[in-house]
Order: C-alpha cells, then sequence, then structure tokens
C-alpha cells in the first residue's frame, strides 16, 4: 500500500470541523502515528480535548497540543503590529513541526481563520503546505477555507449548518462544546 500524506480540509458553518479532526487525532493515535495540534486561535479549545490530550501524552508521548499564540477571534483588540508578530512567529513554529520529522499528522487548528483576518497571507498558507513531507497528513479547519487551499488538498469536507442549539438560545453544553 502506497503512504501518501494527504492535506486535509475541514471548512463550511456547520458545527465539527475541529471535532472530526480530534476524531482523526484518536485515530490515528490509536495506530501509533504521532500527533501534533497547532491551535491557531488561543481560547478556541477547551479543557475536554485539552485533558484527553494529555492522558494520552502520558501513556505514550506521541501526542501533543501547543497554542500558537494569536490570541484573537478578530482585529480591533489589540493593534495591528501585536497580531502580525504573532501570526509570523504562529507560522514559524508551524514550518519548524511541519519540516521536523517528528509527526505523522498535523492538525492546524482554525488556520483559515487567521488567514481570513488577513494575519496569515494566502501565499504563507500555500507555501508552509507545499513544505510538508511526502508521508506526513496535514489538516487544516476552519470555515471560509480558500479556493487555493481546496484546489490543492486531497480530502475536503465542507459541515453544513442545518440546525444549531445556538439559534434556539440553548446555551453551550459541556463535553459537547468545551
Ligand atoms: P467544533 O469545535 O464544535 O467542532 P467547529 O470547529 O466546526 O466546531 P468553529 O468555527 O471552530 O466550529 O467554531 C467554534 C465554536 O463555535 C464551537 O463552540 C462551536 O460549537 C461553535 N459553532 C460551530 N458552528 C456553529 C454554528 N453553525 N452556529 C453556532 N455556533 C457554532
Ligand atoms: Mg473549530
Amino acid at each position: 500500500m502506497e503512504e501518501k500524506g494527504l492535506l486535509i480540509v475541514h471548512t463550511g458553518d456547520g458545527k465539527g470541523k475541529t471535532t472530526a479532526a480530534l476524531g482523526l487525532a484518536m485515530r490515528a493515535w490509536g495506530d501509533g502515528l504521532r500527533v501534533l495540534i497547532l491551535q491557531f486561535i488561543k481560547g478556541g479549545w477547551t479543557y475536554g480535548e485539552l485533558s484527553t490530550i494529555t492522558a494520552l501524552k502520558e501513556i505514550n508521548g506521541k501526542i501533543d497540543v501547543r497554542q500558537c499564540g494569536l490570541g484573537f477571534t478578530k482585529k480591533g483588540d489589540r493593534d495591528e503590529a501585536e497580531h502580525r508578530a504573532a501570526a509570523k512567529k504562529a507560522l514559524e513554529l508551524a514550518e519548524r513541526e511541519i519540516e521536523s520529522g517528528k509527526w505523522d499528522l498535523i492538525i492546524l487548528d482554525e488556520i483559515n481563520y487567521a488567514v481570513k483576518f488577513s494575519l496569515i497571507s494566502e501565499e504563507e498558507l500555500l507555501s508552509l503546505v507545499e513544505k510538508r513531507p511526502a508521508a506526513l497528513h496535514l489538516v487544516c479547519t476552519g470555515r471560509d477555507a480558500l479556493p487555493s487551499l481546496i484546489d490543492r488538498a486531497d480530502l475536503v469536507t465542507e459541515m453544513h449548518l442545518v440546525k444549531h442549539p445556538y439559534q434556539k438560545g440553548i446555551k453551550a453544553q459541556k463535553g459537547i462544546e468545551f
């Protein structure tokens, strides 16, 4: 069987992009793959998944999660220069890890938002994904994935919003939303 690293994109307006990436992380870890998750939006992640990853990491060290420290959801809360510096650091970290050969699966969680808010340019994103070693599986999550990223991807799933409890005013539920 040919081993080929896949470029995978989870996008769309429905819930499940990060959840599906975490499901993939669980399957890969169970198969003995080394998995790294990089969070591009600090605070987008919660204790549920962090506790799970910490527990799995203690078992064999083959999974890890890092916050890239962008710490934003939209522009305006901090000055532009600070955002740019954080984005540059995040890109460098992602690049280092992608080229390190230490991982079989890397998830760039919410990276599409960093691109959407123009903190990472289209060229920087494409150059990052092109740097991956042949056998590395790379997942990019977040709404509004760029057409050029979708073009290059091997596997693209669009989560489509049919219903979300939020629309009925139901508050976020522990274990489901966080
Ligand atoms: P999840 O992390 O639950 O898989 P996601 O990665 O698909 O969600 P994001 O765009 O990263 O979605 O949004 C993060 C947060 O917004 C999560 O708490 C998620 O439950 C919530 N969310 C996702 N989709 C919707 C939606 N269509 N309406 C309202 N809230 C949503
Ligand atoms: Mg998400």
